[in-house]
């Protein structure tokens, strides 16, 4: 939402990263070619969520056993959805990796089927797509850009076994490893974003959402006039942001 009268509110920024449970289904076969669904028992659902606000600190979980529901039914997400669609519902701009094509479909998808309404609109910036616009890396995961970086990794996991120690046996020890796992999805995530920021070229105009003048990227008002950028029809004066480093345009001259 756009925090009208409140000019000295940024825009609120959402770093977010979830973990879904498999598709639990039936086959005649573990290999292909017969390796095909018969029927499935369960539906992939949402298992827990990492996230860190731009203006906070620390990076914040929501696990299904954290709900009281789960000792009910340990494969239900309505209120860790409702968690979610809170959090899309208060932010601005959702930044996830690979959060277009995963992570905010993933969640759209739980909230309708779970019957709730759509959050409030809010803008998007994938570090996936940003990465592979500004650079040819050798890989976009999270974990081998974190790595190309310095910024850190992504936790190794044990894959089925873990997974399977959430889902299955509901086991704490898995639950705990799963938080850690993911919370440091986000933590990467976090520095990776700081990173690629000065090379996004149509990173959302930050200033708009509290009339700030400066960077667009970073907001700051160290900047610095450094000749003119000359699109199709116009001439703007070209900036160049003294904190991230970021290029920018003037109004037309
Ligand atoms: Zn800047």
């Amino acid at each position: 939402m756009l925090h009208a009268g409140s000019p000295h509110l940024s825009a609120k920024l959402l770093f977010i990263d979830i973990e879904t449970s498999p598709i639990l289904l039936t086959s005649w076969a573990l290999r292909p070619p017969h390796a095909s669904a018969v029927y499935v028992v369960r539906d992939t659902y949402i298992l827990m969520a990492s996230w860190k606000w731009g203006h906070e600190k620390t990076v914040k979980t929501a696990a299904l056993p954290d709900f009281p529901g789960y000792k009910r039914n340990r494969h239900d997400d309505s209120a860790l959805c409702v968690t979610l669609r809170d959090l899309l519902d208060e932010a601005d701009i959702v930044v996830a990796h690979n959060g277009d094509a995963f992570d905010i479909k993933k969640i759209n998808s739980r909230l309708i089927t779970n019957g709730l309404k759509p959050p409030s609109p809010f803008k998007t910036i994938d570090t996936l797509k940003a990465a592979r616009k500004a650079f040819k890396f050798d890989s976009n995961k999270l974990d081998n850009i974190g790595r190309y970086l310095n910024e850190g990794r992504k936790i190794p996991n044990t894959g089925a076994a873990l997974w399977r120690g959430c889902v299955e046996d509901g086991d704490p020890k898995a639950w705990n490893a799963m938080r850690r796992y993911c919370k440091q999805d986000t933590e990467l995530l976090v520095r990776v974003y700081e990173r690629i920021k000065p090379w996004m070229p149509n990173h959302p105009d930050m200033r708009l959402y509290r009339d700030s003048v400066g960077c667009p990227t970073c907001e700051s008002t160290n900047v610095q006039r450094r000749g003119v950028m000359v699109k199709l029809t116009t001439k703007r004066h070209r900036f160049h942001c003294q904190d991230c480093g970021h290029w920018f345009s003037g109004k037309p001259i």
